[in-house]
């Protein structure tokens, strides 16, 4: 059993793709949706990270001037149903692993009172080897880590 998160192939295809594009550094975005009844989690969509984004050899930050728009426009085009998930980010040169400063980075989204989203996913794409995993914040857990398995549709 366990929650499953659920992403469009076409959408992680893109997300491949722009790892790809971005290699030696590192690149990423926000990742927007849903919960289904089942409880799973569902991908709707990805906001880029924006040209004024800090992509380096093991660091990215989105610029958020640049997300938060676009989030609340989606927002109430959904009628509140699709909200903010997580993030994604590439790992040009190591797994798909959850550094400390990732940890670090999913601790500062939990404790933001903006963010609204008390447990986070992170969507990781390495390629040294090259996989993907998708962690999620969750009090209860060694190290508030709970790998999320991954369903494509
Ligand atoms: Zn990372």
């Amino acid at each position: 059993m366990g929650t499953k998160v659920w992403i469009k192939e076409k959408l992680l295809s893109k997300i491949i793709e722009e790892t790809n594009l971005w290699i030696p550094v590192e690149t990423g975005g926000m990742l927007v949706g849903y919960k289904d009844l089942a409880g799973d989690i569902v991908i709707a969509n990805i906001i880029e990270g924006g040209d004024k984004a800090h992509r380096e050899l093991d660091y990215f930050n989105p610029d958020t001037e640049f997300q938060q728009p676009k989030l609340s426009r989606i927002y109430k085009n959904s009628n509140s149903l699709v909200t903010y998930l997580g993030d994604w980010h590439s790992h040009p040169k190591s797994s798909a692993y959850m550094s400390k400063l990732d940890r670090k980075t999913m601790r500062r989204i939990v404790n933001k009172k903006t963010s609204m989203q008390a447990n986070p996913i992170f969507l990781i794409i390495g390629t040294s080897p090259f996989e993907v995993k998708c962690w999620r914040y969750e009090e209860l857990k060694k190290n508030n880590l709970n790998r999320l398995k991954i369903k494509l549709f």
